[in-house]
């Protein structure tokens, strides 16, 4: 954990104001705000499977229970609250003003050269894989040459365009519950990441439970993305390898392999690759969750999408729909008797059906 990071956020918690609201509005069915309308719309391949899926996760306790999410786009949403495109954690270290003119330039360059092969599916995983690689350090190199201190990146989120979803409280409170080891696999920026969630946790924009969810974040979450390596406070190079979206499965097992403790894992990705960061033979049951945020741009995903995942949640929707999916199933162990989750809701119907 970083500390100068969380030092900076401490310091202006104690300043009224000075930390802006990191969580997505709540969806008003009334009165519809057009830009964040909805808890999204949820999409079950098969019900009966997801059901015995979620019985057995039930049945051997939240013990043997984790979760395994991405960040980008995953916890945080893809539009924000002015219906504009809303950052990425690479996305808001590149546009900061820490980042000159020449350099966002070249990494520009970086992005126009690679994404074509990032969205090439004729090429083979090991090659792409090697030019993820080439892409990632090469921004990396450029970004080290500022050698940005850990607070840095503290002000790169108080003035980014990064939002998390509605319902990360409740999501994280109910790890918290059920004492849930959370890891955070990401091929973005751990030091953005880390802000991120001390801002949220830090403005008393969750309240109360700001104290408790801060303990939580403290012990059981673990952020797995690219690091800088700092010298006397100033950032000189980076941890290799990198993360990217192609070798997230390597990465987590190698970086921790008490990942495979426990049989039973919720994962949660943007994007078809991220279903692999899960490796499969170490564990009893998967329940997977993506989200197709811009069903619009992307319909063609959408077969493909019910394909890898179980649940599909389109329409950058909030986290409403994981976090009835948490207290259905540990309903007894969090001693809930009725759930009242915006049940009159259209979205939660499908997954209802799973429980009936
Ligand atoms: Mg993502």
């Amino acid at each position: 954990m970083s500390h100068s990071l969380l030092d900076l956020f401490r310091h202006l918690s104690k300043q009224k104001g000075a930390i802006r609201n990191f969580i997505a509005p709540a969806p008003c069915p009334v009165l519809k705000n057009f830009h964040i309308s909805d808890h999204g719309d949820i999409h079950i391949r098969d019900c009966q499977e997801v059901a015995h899926k979620i019985r057995e996760i039930k049945r051997q306790g939240s013990q043997n229970f984790q979760i395994l999410t991405d960040y980008d786009q995953t916890l945080t949403k893809t539009g924000y609250v002015d219906g504009k495109k809303a950052d990425s954690s690479f996305k808001a270290l590149q546009d900061s003003t820490f980042i000159p003119h020449e350099i966002k330039t070249l990494t520009r360059a970086l992005y126009e050269k690679y994404h074509k092969i990032e969205l090439d599916l004729t090429l083979h995983p090991d090659e792409k894989s090697a030019h993820m690689i080439d892409w990632w350090e090469g921004n990396f190199n450029y970004f080290v040459q500022m050698g940005l201190k850990q607070e840095d990146h503290g002000n790169v989120v108080l003035n980014s365009r990064l939002l998390l979803r509605y319902g990360i409280q409740d999501f994280l409170s109910l790890g918290s519950k059920l004492d849930l080891p959370l890891y955070i696999v990401s091929g973005g920026i751990s030091e953005i990441i880390e802000a991120n969630f001390y801002a949220m946790l830090h403005n008393g924009e969750t309240g109360e439970a700001e104290e408790g969810l801060r303990e939580y974040w403290e012990k059981r979450v673990q952020v797995l993305s690219n690091r800088f390596i700092y010298e006397n406070g100033q950032g000189i190079d980076y941890v290799r390898p990198v993360i990217h979206i192609l070798n997230k499965q390597q990465f987590i097992y190698d970086t921790d392999p008490s990942i495979k403790f426990r049989k039973n894992v919720l994962i949660m990705g943007d994007i078809l690759e991220d279903v692999q960061m899960v490796r499969e033979s170490e564990h009893d049951i998967v329940l997977k969750v993506g989200f197709l945020n811009d069903l619009e741009a992307n319909a063609h995903l959408m077969p493909e999408f019910m394909k890898t995942y179980d649940i599909v949640v389109t329409g950058d929707g909030s986290l409403q729909p994981i976090n009835f999916l948490l207290k259905q199933t540990f309903a007894e162990e969090l001693k809930l008797e009725d759930i009242h989750l915006h049940q009159d809701h259209k979205s939660f119907e499908t997954i209802k059906t799973v429980f009936a």
